[in-house]
């Protein structure tokens, strides 16, 4: 991945010009609007640039816009984050902080941060091409940031960025272990998925962390185990197990996450007698297991206005007869 993003390019080129960030908007619209999410404006926009800088490379820049089409959830869109110790060192944003995964400094140890470390105030198009804080005037160089301690799992996000050779094998990368991660967000904690998703107004350090224990769950299949019974048994006031993994039901029956579904229904069987109480319908064991009404011969089956349902404590018999049945 080439280091400098087009819209840090952007701001160095109308700060040596003198242009301010309106004026710079009003001399890319010759082209196409600035925060087109159009591919074919994308083009015309980097051509204008060749055009004014004669200079290649400008082709080469990443612009997370491009890509916005296939790849929209991979970027914050929404908010500008940077290490203020880089950016001092060589006032250019690198295009990786556009990414919503991105969010901290592996090299000096600290969060990114999207707003003034003085006065709170976020950072803004202005701010970047100033250099300075909007609301107090502090220069983004010297900002502090909160720096990070302890075990941090991010690493595995950035070395996939160092091993690619082009950016559309690095977003197609971890576009695939993003998606992997999905549902054992959930598995922390419905809350825990409902702030990650939320975006706007959630804080880094709280991000970061949240992507740490959902990287450290997926890596270690005992605490996955663990997560599965702790995240049905708070869910079992609802009484059955589809209601208790209305959250996840779209993971285990959509095909697309196999590594999840297999860990999943392994892991269920062999603590089932942990959810006793627990009543699992027909349908979802049709959908997660693929079984029929005739499969559940041996076990306690309760008829519920709403249809068939067992006991937990017999699902893994049933499973595992039927399995074995089949050879
Ligand atoms: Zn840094
Ligand atoms: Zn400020």
């Amino acid at each position: 991945m080439p280091e400098e993003s087009l819209q840090s390019y952007l701001f160095r080129l109308a700060r040596a010009n003198g242009y301010g960030y309106y004026a710079l908007t009003i001399l890319i619209s010759n082209a196409a609007p600035l925060r087109s999410f159009k591919l074919d404006d994308r083009i015309k926009i980097k051509e204008l640039l060749l055009e004014y800088t004669d200079h290649g490379a400008v082709l080469s820049l990443f612009d997370p816009w491009a890509w916005a089409d296939t790849y929209r959830g991979l970027f914050d869109f929404s908010r500008i984050k940077l290490c203020p110790k880089c950016y001092h060192e060589t006032n250019v944003l690198h295009a990786s902080w556009s990414f919503r995964y991105h969010l901290l400094c592996a090299e000096h140890r600290g969060y990114l941060i999207d707003r003034c470390s003085q006065c709170n105030c976020k950072f803004t198009n202005e701010s970047l091409l100033s250099g300075k804080c909007e609301g107090c005037g502090k220069k983004i160089g010297e900002m502090n940031f909160e720096s990070v301690d302890g075990l941090l799992f991010h690493e595995l996000i950035y070395q996939g960025g160092r091993s690619s050779s082009t950016q559309e094998e690095y977003l197609v990368q971890l576009a695939l272990y993003t998606k992997t991660l999905e549902p054992y967000l959930w598995l922390l904690g419905d809350n825990v998925a409902k702030y990650w998703n939320s975006r706007r107004h959630s804080e880094i350090p709280k991000l970061a962390g949240i992507l740490n224990d959902v990287i450290l769950l997926h890596m270690e299949r005992s605490r996955v185990s663990d997560a599965i019974v702790d995240y049905l048994k708070i869910n079992t006031e609802r009484e059955s197990i589809s209601a208790a993994t209305i959250k996840l039901n779209r993971f285990l029956t959509s095909g697309e996450f196999e590594d999840f579904t297999i860990v999943f229904k392994e892991e269920l069987l062999r603590r089932c007698d942990e959810l006793a109480g627990i009543k699992v319908p027909l349908t979802w064991i049709k959908k997660v297991y693929g079984l029929t009404e005739e499969d559940l011969v041996g076990a306690n089956v309760h008829r519920r206005q709403r249809g068939l349902a067992i006991d937990c404590k017999d699902l893994e018999q049933v499973v595992s007869r039927n399995l074995a049945a089949c050879g």
